[in-house]
């Protein structure tokens, strides 16, 4: 078979290593790639959402399954521009529709799909510019914090949680009245604040039967001991100790379940994966968003547990045997440390030549924003190198993560020494 990956980043490197592994696998394509996927396949410099472009290049190299990583294409109808064209609709697409894809391009879309389905989620209510005024009401009706949440995709910053009445008030205006993010926030969903500790669960589904992969926890603030600003993800461990096997089984019945049969009750055709933001309060879980995609950083830490043939899974996926597929998963322990440019997330260093990759004794480095200038690797992006490392428990996997970070060098480079140490 002959692949494509769309997707440039941590995600994508760790699907291109897993894929380039299958003996099923004859040539790999990813666009646009970076400077570490080049190993695994060719890279093709064409955009996640430049559909024709893609259309071109699926034709030209033959390809006969796309797996779409980032949630932007999705939700843009890359699947459904497939499926309208005489020509690419036998090419099976991974990741849903643009209808399924609301799952995460609408956080008032899921919130409805949740409560029509009984999936356990925090009490909301959706408002517009017309019903600001109930809005402001309301906030003050829900206790502290109030979560407010910008209807729209918005880079991952469309969260806010305000810890008095007034400034939630304040945010709610600012969202609706003054397009805070932009046509994100003309509708913005207010929910209660949930106390507990988060996971995030990944589903495989062909539409009719899934599997779960392995769960996983990711790091988002930028300093250690989660201070300081929310970035896109500063590393991820998998396992995590308290998802147990009690605690799986409520996700499964009260969370999983309910949201695969949900799609097929409601007519939403949906073949991709599932990403599955719960909170644990007190044992019990509450589903905080869904994402129409891995995640990343976890996506770097699920890869490697996963002992099976990834292309027959998603063969599965394509052709709706989901369900004749074997998943197995390692009962080891991964560990990703995110590398990030100097000043991320805010404004970032660029084009800073990375040294020493060679010198890494036992972890997989997937790159993310890094690009090749001549023999040169450079930083491109925020989030620069994600460095994952399976051992057979979870403090060796994050010694050895750490020690292999600092064994590469770049101007301004930086990590957290502490992810996953909470789990300890
Ligand atoms: P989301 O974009 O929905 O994942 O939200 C971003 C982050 O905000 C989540 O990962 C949580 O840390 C936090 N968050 C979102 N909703 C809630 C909630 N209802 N209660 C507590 N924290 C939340």
């Amino acid at each position: 078979m002959n692949i494509l990956i769309l997707g440039s980043g941590g995600r994508e490197s760790a699907f291109a290593w897993k894929i380039a592994q299958s003996p099923k696998c004859d040539k790999l394509f990813i666009a646009p790639g970076n400077a570490g996927t080049g190993q695994y396949g060719t890279n093709v410099n064409i955009k996640v959402t430049d559909f024709e472009g893609i259309k071109k290049l699926v034709l030209s190299e033959g390809i006969n399954l796309v797996l779409v990583g980032p949630e932007e294409p999705l939700v843009k109808g890359v699947h459904d521009f497939f499926l309208a064209d005489a020509d690419l609709k036998h090419v099976p697409v991974i990741g849903p529709q643009a209808e399924g894809a609301q799952l995460e391009g609408s956080k008032d879309f899921s919130k409805q799909f949740m409560e029509r389905n009984n999936v356990p989620t925090a009490a909301s209510k959706t408002f517009t510019k017309d019903t600001l005024q109930e809005g402001l009401e309301y906030v003050a009706s829900i206790g502290l914090p109030v979560v407010l949440k910008a209807d729209g995709l918005a880079a991952g910053k469309g969260v806010l949680i305000c810890s008095t009445v007034e400034e939630a008030r304040h945010e709610l205006n600012e969202m609706l009245t003054e397009a805070k993010f932009g046509d994100a926030s003309s509708r913005v969903v207010v929910e209660q604040f949930l106390q507990g500790i988060e996971l995030s669960v990944f589903v495989m589904t062909d539409g009719t039967s899934y599997k779960i992969l392995p769960e996983a926890k990711d790091y988002k603030r930028i300093g250690e001991g989660d201070t300081g600003l929310n970035t896109g993800g500063m590393g991820s461990v998998s396992p995590v100790p308290f998802a147990d096997a009690a605690f799986m089984q409520k996700v499964e019945e009260r969370v999983i379940i309910p949201t695969v049969e949900g799609l097929k009750k409601e007519n939403i055709p949906y073949k991709g994966f599932i990403f599955i933001g719960l909170m644990n309060c007190d044992g019990e879980p509450w589903v905080i968003e869904y994402n129409c995609r891995m995640g990343d950083p976890e996506t770097e830490s699920v890869m490697p547990r996963i002992s099976s043939d990834f292309v027959d899974l998603l063969t599965g996926v394509a052709e709706g045997s989901l369900n004749e597929k074997e998943l197995t998963i390692s009962d080891k322990v991964a560990a990703t440390v995110f590398m990030v440019a100097g000043g991320y997330p805010g404004e970032y260093l660029k084009d800073k030549v990375i040294t020493g990759i060679e010198n890494v004794r036992d972890s997989k480095v997937f790159h993310g924003g890094t690009y090749l200038d001549g023999d040169d690797i450079k930083t491109s992006g925020g989030r620069v190198l994600a460095i994952s490392s399976l051992q057979d428990n979870m403090f060796e996997a994050l010694q050895q993560a750490t020690a292999d970070a600092s064994r590469i060098y770049y101007d301004g480079m930086y990590f957290r020494r502490d992810i996953g140490f909470d789990l300890l």
